[in-house]
């Protein structure tokens, strides 16, 4: 019995059910920052997913069966490294916070970059749409942010997304 329980202990977490499910992609809230708990979070997660896919050249296929989790530490543990505010690893974890400070909306949050590494890969980021980010920015800027109980802006800052070719 003994030896059952510490086989068990070794195993992975089971994952989360998903808080909602995007055209096949599970969305996990583990957060509580304000624009998680909008009724317009599916919605604005779906527009989002959208423009990143087609930015990548992408579609629903790449996100289909994957995780999404919004998680709400400062950073997400990505594959040893201990301070990544996002990581593909199969599934998608992204911070909501951005330095201590939370994020207003989803759009700002490092999302749409790990959607690049669901869709093409590119571990080293060679590819220069990794330091581009303009057409998505102008797709999703104008966009509502939530603070507590205020809505305010969601300006969108491309250096969250970007990330030079490790070299
Ligand atoms: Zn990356």
């Amino acid at each position: 019995m003994v030896a059952g329980a510490l086989a068990l202990a070794a195993c992975a977490e089971p994952a989360r059910q998903p808080d909602f499910v995007v055209h096949g992609a599970g969305v996990v809230i583990s957060t509580d920052v304000a624009f998680a708990a909008r009724p317009d979070l599916p919605g604005r997660v779906e527009s989002t997913l959208q423009a990143a896919l087609d930015y990548w050249g992408g579609g629903w296929g790449d996100l289909e069966g994957r995780t999404i989790t919004l998680d709400g530490a400062d950073h997400v543990v990505c594959q040893g490294v201990a301070s990544a505010i996002g990581c593909f690893d199969g599934d998608i974890r992204i911070s909501t916070s951005d330095m201590g400070e939370a994020f207003a909306c989803v759009e700002q949050t490092a999302l749409v970059h790990e959607v690049g590494h669901a869709v093409i890969g590119d571990a080293v980021h060679d590819d220069p749409r990794w330091m581009d980010f303009a057409p998505l920015a102008q797709r999703l800027e104008h966009r509502t942010g939530y603070r507590a109980d205020a809505e305010v802006d969601c300006p969108i800052a491309v250096s969250v997304w970007r990330h030079p070719p490790r070299r």
